[in-house]
């Protein structure tokens, strides 16, 4: 991967251009934006940008072919730190920032971005998942996100500003992504096989809506056939909601039996919802129709705050059903 196909999001590769050649780049951001954009991909790139061997920063334009581009694209450059929420946890644990109990502040993230850069230039750091960090993580990372070593650079990656702490949020810089632009899906369908021609390539892109995430949707038969069941379900007056209800916790179950996955799958279901609500949303305001503008927009709000909870709660089952419950009451 170099910069050349790497799709969108120029504004934000202008800027850090700008910074690095200018040598005022900050140590510590927080890349937010909606999932599976290449917030990702961006902060590999930058350290790439920065690690190449061969080709110097200030060129932004990593060689991609020097032993340094392939190890930071194979997550294995010395110099290159990374966490994630480990599967099955609803969180990113202390441990992964100051180590395990008995080696407590000898391992873990913000030990291993003091040591001595095998590379003789900077540590780079990501903290994936970082909307799940909670207070525990955060309060262990404060200090780093304070004093960051100097030269060191963390990204943390998260999808929305409003899910992180105060106190993390203050000592970042934050670098806002947007979805990528229906070109740019285009460009991406054909790239990875999905599309059959540039047509099927501009369709598959409209519906993806911004994001990688969707293609998955795309390419799921089963969920596909779901996703329309259900928004058919729902649309159908009187609402039967108990019955709404178990058609999604089957769904969210048959996702697998990690618990991360169900929860996953969860989201997407409520994403579903969410976006034909928002649909819906302009029709009424086509017509005017202010009851149902009214209904639209608090079942909207509804599935946001939803979305916003399946990772904090212990039992999604029982969001599903509070969830359900509301959009009966606020459906008209
Ligand atoms: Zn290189």
């Amino acid at each position: 991967m170099d910069w050349n196909s790497f799709l969108g999001h120029h504004r934000q590769r202008g800027w850090f251009a700008n910074a690095i050649r200018s040598n005022r780049l900050a140590s510590t951001f927080l890349l937010v934006g909606p999932d599976a954009v290449g917030k990702r991909t961006f902060a590999r790139m930058i350290a790439k940008t920065l690690l190449c061997l061969k080709n110097d920063p200030a060129s932004f334009d990593p060689c991609g072919a020097c032993e340094a581009c392939v190890q930071v694209e194979a997550g294995t450059h010395p110099d290159w730190l990374q966490i994630e929420r480990e599967k099955g946890k609803t969180a990113l644990s202390i441990d992964q920032f100051i180590g395990p109990e008995e080696n407590r502040m000898r391992a873990g993230l913000c030990y291993e971005i003091r040591m001595k850069p095998y590379s003789g230039r900077r540590k780079i750091a990501v903290v994936d998942d970082a909307d799940t960090i909670g207070v525990e993580g955060a309060n262990s990372l404060l200090k780093t996100l304070e004093e960051p070593p100097p030269g060191s650079i963390i990204f943390l990656i998260s999808t929305s500003l409003q899910r992180q702490l105060p106190t993390i949020r203050s000592r970042c810089q934050v670098v806002r992504f947007q979805g990528l632009s229906e070109d740019d899906l285009a460009v991406l369908a054909l790239r990875q096989g999905i599309a059959n021609g540039p047509e099927d390539a501009k369709r598959i892109a409209v519906m993806a809506q911004g994001s990688l995430a969707s293609f998955a949707v795309l390419l799921d038969d089963e969920l596909r056939e779901f996703k329309s069941q259900l928004l058919q379900q729902f649309d159908t007056r009187p609402f039967d909601f108990p019955k709404f209800t178990k058609a999604l916790i089957t769904n969210m179950d048959s996702a697998g039996s990690d618990s991360q996955a169900k929860r996953d799958r969860l989201k997407l279901l409520i994403d579903f919802v969410q976006q034909h609500c928002q649909k819906k949303l302009y029709g009424a305001i086509r017509s005017d129709d202010t009851v149902k503008i009214e209904s639209e927009v608090a079942l909207i709000k509804r599935c946001i705050a939803a979305k916003e909870h399946v990772d904090r709660i212990v039992a999604p089952a029982a969001l599903v059903e509070a969830w359900s419950a509301d959009l009966a009451s606020l459906c008209v």
